[in-house]
This record gives structure tokens, C-alpha cells and sequence, in this order.
């Protein structure tokens, strides 16, 4: 009985098309794309992700009736291709590749030139009259079959034919002959046999067997899971597998293997395509970077008619996916095929330029543009510190300018290492050979990459570009001896581990030791088309988190139209104020407190004057007072060792005789749920009332002086109950009438409350009594709503929770959509109900991000605020929600 449509798993290429990525991955819905185009693309078969997920589901059993299935498309494909697979006259070989939904480049596993046995590789040999070829491919299917198949380590084939070279005294792969290479073939089998105890299989339907069963079980490995945690993809997928008739590009000098771009990725540029080739290879050479390969333009003096065609399907491609493409090609004996096409990754840089110059070019709207083509977050790679060139000294060495940006940290040679030392705070630069996917978790936290090989379309350089990791590939003068902890540059200058390099991704550059990195250039002429866009769309507004008129400087320069959390406690610390803040702490007498608050008030009107004049006139949100007391007096313990040490030695210590007491009062087993934020102010109203003196005067002083009047909103952190509101409100309203009289003139001001407890959430309505506006604090919101403590879960259990996929996101980092969101939704339902104009707005962290941003942008929130260095960010990703909202 055929298969219904609905539990279909083995598609055809003609059968599918660019729609069906979820079922076909993103490769194989691709390639049915460029078949249903007429595009030369080898014939083949896609097993869906669905049959993926039923494979592992079972716990590693092949679904039922999936292999009659694969069987009858193996039929199809026989006849389609002439060929079978075996034959030992003229074999079809195939290749059998991962494709997920979502793009993982090299994370998961690919086998090629399967098919081939001892018969059939003789087949190929006369077929080709090519037994060199032949014998090649076979030695590689060996080799690529035992590690990712059979799990035999790599490393023994590598030195079998490493050996093999020296005892042929030869440098390269390519001056083995094909009796150098029949011979290697033993030797692999051997190791193959002397690895798992069994011989290697010759049987072509079970090597695809248990190829695909690799491939499905792939999507499990190390390297996936950090991949898919890392750009946050799901777990439950699955991978399609894509069986295809195997061209080649290792019959001669007519054949090439390549990538390329249809801009350029880097900088964005139009023009001619751009990428690299390799002749007489096979495509694993190019992208896992063992050899450097070529520039595309230099490819049409090798086959001119197929570069030709290559770059009018390009052409093709791009207008058909309306976006930057990168493709794999393979050239055989002069003729074309293309293996692959997809979005391609790009540099922030490239990204912006691509949008508007597609948007010039009339290809796209800019809406289009914005939804499908600008990844908000990547614009904070813009803001990468950049190498001080006037200064920098001339460069050790210089290689290919893989991933923008520059960084300067201590050499590692291993991504375990440089997992650990980055995840321990240092700057590291993971120096390599070559990076493959299995290095994947130290280049999330290195500061840079450098290779010795490989080019732009290497493994390092495409991880790289993803990440905004800056990168320098391909410096061939460059050694690196990872088991002695040494790189040599052209056997002169030589870096231990440890030792700090230099590297600019902008040049392809490397410097010996620590350079002075200059601050990113805000001003690029891409961005700002780009975010003109963003405003014309959006109509949620972005704030800015700053508590300094430096801050709020920067935040204006990006773009920021208020100040949405001004958190005042960072104004307490310093040489200067911390004495007086002690005092006040430390007061048991009423006019103590008075006096300390006096000081304190002259401080905070001087903050606030200049953080009014930076804003000119601009909404200004000011926190009073948030943590605990006892974070501004020393530790208690610290105290205790001091008493301890003044009663050994006999010399009085009278401060922290003075401070225990006052600290042990204070002392709170949960602090984050103890005396802070408005409970504080109801405990001590008179600091309060000096925090709204100092804010009014600073804004009544600014706007005598400038004539531009501040708009004061005074925020109240932590409420939960509609009383503390009420309560707190009147010292405001009472603490204004005093200053306006006193200054003789009076400016617009507000008071309101920031939403952070899950009580206040639900009882919004009450709370909204009292209030002119709310500020969903996301922070402690996601804190007492998960009781994730914030200080603790982030290094204790959160990371066990992503890996083992309980959690699908780091909910501190992006809004937990199903429980604060909710909460946020309804608070603000709920306080529209009361008061239908009542200004809502986000300050957590998640006011930066742009999937909560997409979300906040979905329930009516009216603002944003976020730090100044995502303010652009946010602007964008604002514009998104706007756009997800029309469901343009
Ligand atoms: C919050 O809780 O989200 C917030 C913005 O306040 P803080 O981070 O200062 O507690
Ligand atoms: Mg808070």
C-alpha cells in the first residue's frame, strides 16, 4: 500500500519546494526549490524531520514502513540516474546529508561517496577511466563513514596518511598516486576492523542504513544541542536526511568544488558573486578550511562557461528568495550543478547594506526588508571595538578578514580551555589549525578566532560571522603546536599560552600582545536608513536605563526618547557620599538623619540637574531608593573578622564597633524579599521625601536656567498593595507643593509605580488607582514569579535546565511569554480597565530584547528601556512588532 500524503516520509526532490522547510529542512526544501527552477541540481530524495523525530522518539527505531519507502525512491532514483547503487560496472554513489529546518551549519553529520565497496570502486575506475579518482573516493567514504557513522576516531586515518606521505616523500594529498591510494584503502579497512571488530560493510543498502540512522542521530549530538541552545532553536525538529546522486568535483582539472555569496557578506557589496573554489576537490575540502582555496572571479578562467552559468542562477536565486544567498556548487568536467542554497549569513555591516540596497535596487519594500532581512540584534555588533590603526604597530602576521571586529586576549589552543577560561571571565583567542563543528562551544566563549587555514567560507569564519565574533582565518605563516602550548609565526616570533594576541577581523591582521581597542563608530549611513525605517514603523516608544548624564548623552545618540529608569541607588556610592549615606543608615537621632539627608539632597540635586539637562525636556523616570540598607555598610562577616582581630590585638577598631550592631539589625535571611524598595520608604519617608525634593529642585532649577522643562516621573519600586501607593504618593504630592513654592515656579511631574511582584500584576486594577503610569519591572517580575533567585540562578542551576532542555531560553534573558508575560498582559488589561490612558512601559532587562520586545509590542505596551548600547536594537525590533502586528 502506497503512503498517504499525511504520513508521507521520503519525498522526491521534484515533489517538494521552498514552503516545506519544516518537514523537508531547509537543504532539502531548497534543493526541490532549484529542481522545481529547472536548476541543474543531481537528482536525489528527502526523508522528512518528522521521520527524524519518530526515529529517536522510538529510541532508535526505524519507523515502520519507512525503509520500503526509502527503497522504492532508491528504485526512482536508479532509473532517473541510470546507475545503481553497487554495480559493479558503472555504480551510483550518493551522498546522505543532515538539513534541518533552522540552518546548523556543520553541526551534524554528512557522508559521501557511499555506495562504494570493493567491486564498485573498480566500476568507477573504468567508467572514469580514472582508477586515482576512484580509488580516492573510496579511501575518503572509508574515512568519513568510520568516524561519523561507526564513531572510529578520526585521527587514526589521518595519520595513516600522513605516514603514508612521508614514506612517499610527498607534501601533498594530491601526488599519491592511485596504487598510493589503493593501498591506503587496506590500510583504512584494517583500522576500520581493528576499531570495531567487524569488517567494513560492503553491502550499499546497508551503508545508507546506517548512514541515515547517523544522520538522524546526529541531531543529538554535543555540537547541535550547544549549537541549537546557543540561537535558541528547538530541540524537537528533528533533521531531514537528504540522499543525492554524488558529482564530482576530484575528476581533474576541469572539475571544482565551491561556495559563494550572491553579495559580498562581509561588507555587503553588490556586484560580482563572491565566494572561493577549490579545483580538483570535493566540497568537504572547502568548507572544513584544509585547504585555501581560490576567489570565485578567478574560477572563470578555469571553465568559463560554467562560471557564467553559475552567476546568472545566482542571479536567479537571489530575486527568487528576495535576500542574500550563499551557495554550494560542484563543477564536473565542465558541468555545473548546485548542491545548495540558502539565506546567507552575514556581518552586521552587510546585513544593513544588503536591506537598503535591495530596497534601492527595487527588489524589496522596506517593510519586507525589515521583517525578513534586519536581525535586530545584530546591530549591536556595530558597536564592536574597533583596532586603533593610527596606533597599532605593524601586524605579526595577516590573513583573511573572516569575521569583523577586533579583540585582544590570552591565547588558548583548545575550545575546552577556552570554554573554561571565558566562562571564567577572561578574554581568550581560540587559535587553531582549522576549527571544526566540535570546537563549537569554545568559540562561543572566545573573544576572537584565529586559524592558520581556511577561508572565508571556512568552518571558523561562518561560526564567526553568526556570532559577531571577530576572526582572522587562513594565516599560512602561522603554526600552532597545541600539544607544546605554542604558536611560532614564521618560525621568529613565538606565543605561549596565556600570552595575549591582538587580532583585527576588519584587516585579517594579528598582533603579538595587548592593543588599545577604540570604541565602534555609531555613524554608518546604512544604519540610519535603517532605523529612519524602524521609526516610520513603530509605535511602541524606546527609553533608555541610565543613571548618569553620560549614560543618557549616549542613549540620545541612539536614539533613546526618554529615560525610563533612572535607579538612584547607583548614586550612593562613591568616596564622597557613601560617609553621609552611613550616617544616615547609622542615625539613631532624628536630627542625624536629618543632617546625613541634608548632604545626601545636594549630591542628588547635582546628579539630577545633569542627567534634566542631558534629556532637554525629555520624560525622565526616577526610581527612589530600591535595595536594602545594609548593601551600603560593610559585609557583616567582614565586620566580625575586624571585631575578632581588634579584641586579639588589643587595638580598638571603633567603626565596626559602631556598624555590627546597626548591621546585625539590618541583617535579613532574604534580603531580595525583605526591606526594599517601597517598604523602605514607608520605614524612613524622610529619605524619600529628600529623593523627590532633590528630583523637583533639579527640575524646577533646570528649567529656570534653560527655559526647557523637564517631565519628572517619580517611580515607587516594588509595591504590591494599592495602600503602600497611596501612602507613598501623598509624601510626593506634599514634598512637591513645598518645592514648587519654595522654587516659585513648578514642572510637570508624575507619579507611578513600578510593576515587579506577581500581587501587584493581579491586583493592577487597585494599583492603578493610584498611579499615572507603571513600569513592569521584567527582573524581579521573572524572580518571584519562577522564585528564581536572580543572583543565584544564572550560575546554579539554569545552565543544567537549558542543556536538558527543560527550559528553552534563559527566562532573565528573554520574557518567560507563558508566566510573566501573562501576568504582564493581564496587569495591564486590568489597569486599563481603571484608567484607560495610563502609560505602560518595560525596564527590565527583557526592554532590550527583541523576541520580548516582539511580545511586549503584541499586548499594547507603550515603551521600552533599555541600556544605551540597545536602544538601536530596540528601536528596530519595536518596528518589527509593529509590522508582526499589521501581519505584513
Ligand atoms: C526590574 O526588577 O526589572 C528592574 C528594572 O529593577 P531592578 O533590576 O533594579 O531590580
Ligand atoms: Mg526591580
Amino acid at each position: 500500500m502506497s503512503a498517504t500524503r499525511a504520513d508521507k516520509r521520503v519525498f522526491d526532490f521534484a515533489e517538494g519546494s521552498r514552503d516545506m522547510r519544516m518537514l523537508l529542512g531547509g537543504k532539502g526544501a531548497n534543493v526541490a526549490e532549484m529542481t522545481r527552477l529547472g536548476l541543474p541540481v543531481p537528482a536525489g530524495f528527502t526523508i522528512t524531520t518528522r521521520a527524524c523525530i519518530d526515529f529517536l522518539v522510538a529510541g532508535g527505531t526505524m519507523p515502520k514502513g519507512l525503509d520500503g519507502e526509502i527503497d522504492r525512491h532508491l528504485v526512482d532514483l536508479e532509473a532517473r540516474t541510470g546507475k545503481r547503487l553497487g554495480d559493479p560496472e558503472d555504480p551510483l554513489l550518493v551522498s546522505v546529508r543532515s538539513g534541518a529546518p533552522e540552518s546548523m551549519p556543520g553541526m551534524m553529520d554528512t557522508v559521501l561517496n557511499l555506495g562504494l565497496n570493493d567491486r564498485s570502486v573498480r566500476g568507477l575506475a573504468n567508467r572514469t577511466h580514472n582508477p586515482r579518482f576512484a580509488f580516492d573516493s573510496y579511501r575518503r567514504f572509508i574515512q568519513m563513514f568510520g568516524d561519523v557513522v561507526a564513531g572510529v576516531d578520526r585521527a587514526l586515518f589521518e595519520t595513516a596518511l600522513g605516514d603514508l606521505k612521508a614514506a612517499r616523500n610527498v607534501a601533498q594529498d594530491v601526488d599519491l598516486d592511485a596504487d598510493d591510494l589503493q593501498g591506503l584503502v587496506e590500510t583504512y579497512k584494517a583500522i576500520y576492523r581493528d576499531a570495531k571488530g567487524v569488517e567494513f560493510p560492503e553491502d550499499p543498502r546497508a551503508q545508507l542504513d546506517a548512514a541515515i540512522r547517523a544522520v538522524f542521530e546526529s541531531w543529538g549530538n554535543r555540537r547541535a544541542r550547544d549549537y541549537r541552545r546557543v540561537h535558541r532553536i528547538p530541540d524537537d525538529l528533528g533533521t531531514a536526511v537528504n540522499v543525492q546522486q554524488m558529482v564530482f568535483g576530484n575528476t581533474g582539472s576541469n572539475s571544482a568544488t565551491g561556495v559563494a555569496f550572491t553579495r559580498n557578506n562581509t561588507t555587503g557589496e553588490a556586484g560580482e558573486p563572491f565566494g572561493e573554489f577549490l579545483i580538483n576537490a570535493q566540497g568537504e575540502d572547502v568548507v572544513a578550511g584544509i585547504r585555501t582555496p581560490e576567489p570565485l572571479a578567478e574560477l572563470r578562467a578555469h571553465v568559463p562557461e560554467a562560471y557564467d552559468q553559475l552567476v546568472a542562477t545566482m542571479a536567479l536565486l537571489e530575486k527568487t528568495y528576495r535576500n542574500m544567498q550563499d551557495v554550494e556548487f560542484t563543477i564536473e568536467d565542465g558541468q555545473l550543478y548546485m548542491l545548495q542554497t540558502r539565506n546567507g549569513m552575514r556581518s552586521a555591516e552587510a546585513m544593513l547594506r544588503i536591506a537598503v540596497d535591495m530596497v534601492d535596487e527595487g527588489l524589496l519594500a522596506p517593510g519586507e526588508a525589515m521583517r525578513n532581512l534586519v536581525v535586530a540584534d545584530q546591530v549591536r555588533q556595530l558597536l564592536l571595538p574597533r583596532l586603533d590603526v593610527a596606533s597599532a604597530p605593524a601586524p605579526a602576521a595577516s590573513g583573511v578578514k573572516a569575521s569583523p571586529g577586533a579583540a585582544t586576549g590570552a591565547v588558548v589552543f583548545s575550545a575546552d580551555e577556552a570554554e573554561r577560561r571565558g566562562n571564567a571571565g577572561e578574554s581568550v583567542i581560540l587559535v587553531r589549525d582549522e576549527t571544526t563543528p566540535d570546537d563549537f562551544h569554545g568559540m562561543v566563549a572566545a573573544k576572537g578566532i584565529l586559524t592558520s587555514r581556511g577561508g572565508k567560507t571556512s568552518h571558523a569564519a561562518i561560526v564567526a560571522v553568526g556570532m559577531g565574533t571577530p576572526a582572522v582565518t587562513g594565516v599560512t605563516e602561522l603554526h600552532v603546536d597545541e600539544d607544546a602550548g605554542v604558536l611560532t609565526i614564521r618560525d621568529e616570533i613565538v606565543v605561549r599560552e596565556g600570552e595575549c594576541v591582538t587580532i583585527d577581523g576588519a584587516s585579517g591582521t594579528v598582533y603579538v600582545g595587548r592593543l588599545d581597542l577604540l570604541p565602534p563608530d555609531p555613524h554608518n549611513p546604512y544604519l540610519e536608513r535603517v532605523l529612519a525605517w524602524a521609526d516610520a514603523f513603530r509605535s511602541m516608544h524606546v527609553r533608555t536605563n541610565a543613571d548618569t548624564p553620560d549614560d543618557a548623552r549616549r542613549a540620545r545618540e541612539f536614539g533613546a526618547e526618554g529615560i525610563g529608569l533612572c535607579r538612584t541607588e547607583h548614586m550612593f556610592g562613591g568616596e564622597e557620599r557613601l560617609p553621609y549615606v552611613q550616617d544616615m543608615i547609622m542615625a539613631e537621632e532624628r536630627e542625624d538623619l536629618v543632617a546625613a539627608l541634608d548632604h545626601l539632597r545636594e549630591f542628588q540635586i547635582a546628579d539630577f540637574v545633569g542627567i534634566f539637562e542631558a534629556m532637554e525636556g525629555l520624560p525622565v523616570t526616577i526610581r527612589l531608593l530600591d535595595p536594602p540598607l545594609h548593601e551600603f555598610l560593610p559585609d557583616y562577616t567582614d565586620l566580625r573578622i575586624r571585631m575578632a582581630r581588634a579584641d586579639a590585638t588589643g587595638v580598638p577598631d571603633a567603626e565596626a564597633a559602631a556598624q555590627l550592631p546597626r548591621v546585625e539589625r539590618l541583617k535579613e535571611v532574604n534580603p531580595m524579599l525583605g526591606t526594599r524598595g517601597c517598604r523602605l520608604g514607608i520605614e524612613i519617608p524622610e529619605l524619600y521625601r529628600m529623593q523627590v525634593a532633590a528630583v523637583l529642585t533639579a527640575a524646577c532649577d533646570v528649567k529656570i536656567r534653560t527655559g526647557v522643562e523637564p517631565i519628572v516621573e517619580v517611580m515607587i519600586p516594588l509595591v504590591g498593595f494599592e495602600e503602600e501607593l497611596r501612602w507613598l504618593r501623598e509624601h510626593v504630592l506634599d514634598v512637591a507643593d513645598a518645592v514648587f513654592a519654595e522654587q516659585g515656579t513648578s514642572v510637570e511631574y508624575h507619579v507611578g509605580t513600578m510593576i515587579e511582584l506577581p500581587r501587584a500584576a493581579l491586583a493592577a486594577d487597585e494599583i492603578a488607582r493610584q498611579a499615572d503610569f507603571f513600569s513592569f519591572g521584567t527582573n524581579d517580575l521573572t524572580q518571584t514569579t519562577l522564585g528564581f533567585s536572580r543572583d543565584d540562578a544564572e550560575t546554579k542551576f539554569l545552565g543544567d535546565y537549558l542543556a536538558k532542555g527543560i527550559l528553552r531560553s534563559n527566562p532573565f534573558e528573554h520574557v518567560d511569554v507563558a508566566g510573566v508575560g501573562q501576568l504582564v498582559r493581564m496587569a495591564g488589561e486590568r489597569a486599563r480597565e481603571v484608567k484607560p490612558h495610563i502609560k505602560l512601559g518595560v525596564c527590565g532587562e527583557h526592554g532590550g530584547d527583541p523576541d520580548s520586545i516582539h511580545f511586549f509590542g503584541s499586548i499594547g505596551i507603550d515603551y521600552v528601556s533599555c541600556s544605551p548600547f540597545r536602544v538601536q536594537t530596540a528601536r528596530i525590533a519595536a518596528a518589527q512588532a509593529a509590522l508582526l502586528q499589521q501581519g505584513t
